[in-house]
């Protein structure tokens, strides 16, 4: 059985994958940023005897990397599996978000993910083995309206994650994405917007009629059971025939599927089309 460890088990994916892995019988630790957000974790565990132990752990904060890396590798002895999960939404035009508001994207979604690498991998080099899976998005995938900096933080953690998993393969380590399509978790609710966005935006309508535009989509723009992606995690760090890229949900499945078929100018079409968004 492994020993895993998790971020952003607060809420969402993290939360869930952290039940599903200990479920399955693994060790998790279940790091989150305020341990005291982790009780319905506490609670599974001494209900149903679960291995996970709470573990602080700022993805953005050095020393708070360091610490959590030292503690699961002073207990445990190594890290088998890494789930960078922890992220942060955000959703407004490009043109009214500041430069702070796009760093601060970047500092959870890519640096974030960066930092616990840098400090996980020695461990899993020594041991020649290990895997890291990344929580990537759709929106790794495709750049969607509005959503543009989060898509942005994504895409270069697809790309990362890509050369990377050539960059450690030699050392008995795997890499892989797990990209979601629209879920059910916190996020719509925590994301960030731009403090210079508000209803006398030139975007404000265009953003409104995109929104819309996509319950026209055949998934109707209805967000998934997040318990699928809890799942798919589990399922692609198990996975007996290897990949890098796993897609979960119906939207994220048939948006990336169009995006392999067409050239872009026929995908930018057919999306338009499908939305009826012609502007
Ligand atoms: P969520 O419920 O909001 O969970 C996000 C988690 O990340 C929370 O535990 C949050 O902790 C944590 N987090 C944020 N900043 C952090 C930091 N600096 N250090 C450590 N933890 C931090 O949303 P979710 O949907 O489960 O998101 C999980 C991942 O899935 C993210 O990477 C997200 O981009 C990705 N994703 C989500 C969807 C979707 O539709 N839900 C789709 C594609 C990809 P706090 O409670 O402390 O804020």
């Amino acid at each position: 059985m492994a020993t895993v460890l998790i971020t952003g088990c607060s809420s969402g994916f993290g939360k869930l994958a952290a039940l599903h892995f200990a479920r399955k019988g693994d060790t998790v630790y279940a790091s989150m940023r305020n341990t005291s957000k982790g009780k319905e974790l506490e609670e599974a565990r001494d209900a149903e005897s679960l291995k996970i132990e709470l573990l602080e752990l700022d993805v953005t904060d050095d020393a708070s990397v360091s610490a959590a890396i030292s503690k699961v590798i002073g207990e445990a002895g190594q890290i088998d599996v890494l789930v960078n999960n922890a992220g942060i939404g955000a959703h407004g035009p490009i043109e009214e978000t500041d430069d702070d508001e796009a760093k601060e994207i970047f500092e959870t979604n890519f640096f974030g993910v960066l930092r616990v690498i840098r400090a996980a991998l020695p461990h899993m080099r020594e041991k020649k083995a290990g895997t890291i899976a990344n929580v990537s998005s759709l929106a790794g995938r495709v750049g969607p309206p509005f959503d543009g900096i989060y898509a942005a933080s994504k895409f270069a953690l697809e790309a990362m994650s890509e050369a990377l998993s050539y960059e450690v393969h030699p050392f008995g380590i795997r890499v892989l994405l797990v990209e979601p399509g629209g879920f059910e978790t916190n996020i719509g609710d925590t994301r960030r917007v731009p403090r210079r966005y508000n209803e006398g935006s030139p975007y404000a309508e265009l953003d409104q009629r995109f929104t819309q535009a996509l319950t026209r989509l055949p998934t109707g723009g209805e967000r998934g059971d997040a318990q699928l992606v809890a799942e798919k995690i589990y399922d692609a760090v198990n996975d007996k025939e290897p990949k890098l890229r796993y897609l979960v949900g119906q939207d994220a499945e048939m948006i990336d599927g169009l995006r392999r078929q067409l050239d872009d100018e026929q995908f930018e079409k057919t999306i338009r089309q499908a939305l009826d968004f012609w502007d």
